[in-house]
């Protein structure tokens, strides 16, 4: 590893690739290092709905429209499929219906439209969507397959963009213009460290400074039913876990109603997506159980409670073929940070679970303001 870069990269997840294609979008030569030969963290854990609509209105939105953007643009050159676009927000109750009406209200409604229940079956008659107060239909949101577009991302950055993938290893510190790994050490101007969820092993100050904790979360894949979903569904509890909509009036209402009602849902996080993959087959989730060191198990009596929101809002769910959990790095105080933690060495994770809907215009904002910061020194 004796070669040099404009660029190190540290973490093969979203937000480190998203960092590596500013950068060589900027003609930079770029490697990235992980302590894997594959993601296998959270990028690829996920339901790869790149989600606009529902986002915290004032930063994530705008962001969340960029990286759309970005993604668009990327999948086509990379042939990453798109599987389904836009988003169906079935608000069972009128409190939530209420609360889809305040969002409408919005500069946040554009793009968007409130179908009642009959409007939204005949629309899509073979699907069966329960009946509901009201449904969101957004234009906004993509869907790829994560566990396929994360490794055809990178290979279309190595193939096309040049970039380079450094041998798996552990990296165990940074310096001014140097990276020190497990197997020796990467010399490049900027470094930015993308670490996810990983709390202790760099920058543990920084991480806690920023109130990072870890969110563990439950996941299904269940059979292909005969229907296809148009866009990716969602539905009341999912209402509560978004800023976009939960910051809105009339949510404390809806919040009310959910703890009468859905109350060992709320407990465990559960709110529901379902996504459709390209085999028909359906991804479904999820919850949420924070802490420093949530425990790795599937809880049956979870995956239960996301089944009984599925069968509230499409009705029976196929059989499960699959499970599996993953984990993203959370906090209270900010929905992501980037920061210089010495000159040249910057590190930026994203503190929610909008990681796949907004990495790529976080990257690309802190590695620009980055090269400017050292045009400006060099000046
Ligand atoms: C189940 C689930 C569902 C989700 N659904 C969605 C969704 O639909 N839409 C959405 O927008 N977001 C979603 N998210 C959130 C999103 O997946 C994350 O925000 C995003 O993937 C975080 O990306 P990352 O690159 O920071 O982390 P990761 O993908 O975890 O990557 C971090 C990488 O850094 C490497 N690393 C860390 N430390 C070191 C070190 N010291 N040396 C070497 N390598 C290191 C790790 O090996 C890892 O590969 C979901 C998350 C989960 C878990």
């Amino acid at each position: 590893m004796n070669e040099s870069y404009d660029v190190a990269v540290v973490g093969r997840g979203i937000v480190g690739l998203a960092h590596a294609l500013a950068a060589a979008k900027n003609g930079l030569r770029v490697v990235v290092v992980d302590r894997t030969e594959h993601a296998t963290g959270a990028s690829i854990r996920n339901f790869g709905f790149v989600t606009v609509t529902g986002q915290e209105r004032h930063e994530m939105w705008p962001l969340a429209l960029r990286a759309k953007q970005i993604w668009t643009e990327v999948a086509l050159r990379a042939k990453i499929e798109v599987q389904q676009t836009g988003l169906v927000m079935s608000a069972r109750r009128p409190a939530a219906a209420a609360i889809l009406e305040a969002f409408m209200a919005t500069e946040m409604g554009e793009g968007c439209e409130l179908l009642t229940h009959k409007q939204l079956a005949a629309r899509h008659p073979a699907v069966p969507y329960q009946p509901c107060a009201a449904a969101l239909v957004s234009s906004h949101e993509l869907r790829i397959e994560a566990r396929e577009a994360i490794p055809a991302l990178a290979n279309w950055m190595r193939a096309e963009l040049g970039v380079d993938f450094a041998e798996p290893a552990s990296v165990i510190g940074c310096t001014q213009g140097r990276v020190v790994t497990s197997s020796g050490t990467i010399k490049a101007d900027s470094i930015f460290v993308c670490p996810g969820d990983d709390l202790n092993a760099l920058y543990p100050e920084v991480m806690a400074a920023h109130a990072v904790t870890r969110c563990k979360l439950q996941m299904l894949r269940l059979a292909a039913p005969a229907y296809r979903l148009p866009s990716p569904v969602m539905s009341d509890l999912g209402i509560m876990r978004y800023e976009g909509y939960s910051a809105l009036p009339g949510a404390a209402s809806l919040a009310m109603q959910l703890h009468d009602e859905q109350a060992r849902a709320v407990a465990a996080g559960v709110h529901l997506i379902v996504a459709q993959s390209a085999d028909g087959s359906l991804v479904v989730g999820d919850s949420h159980d924070y802490g420093d060191a949530p425990d790795p198990f599937i809880h049956e009596a979870i995956d239960e409670l996301i089944l009984d929101e599925f069968n509230a809002v499409l009705g029976t769910p196929p059989p499960t073929v699959e499970r599996w959990m993953g984990v993203y790095a959370s906090s209270s105080k900010q929905n992501w940070f980037t920061e210089q933690v010495e000159t040249g060495v910057h590190v930026t994770v994203v503190t929610c679970g909008a990681g796949m809907s907004t990495a790529f215009a976080i990257g690309e904002r802190v590695v620009e303001k980055a090269l400017n910061q050292k045009i400006r020194e060099i000046a």
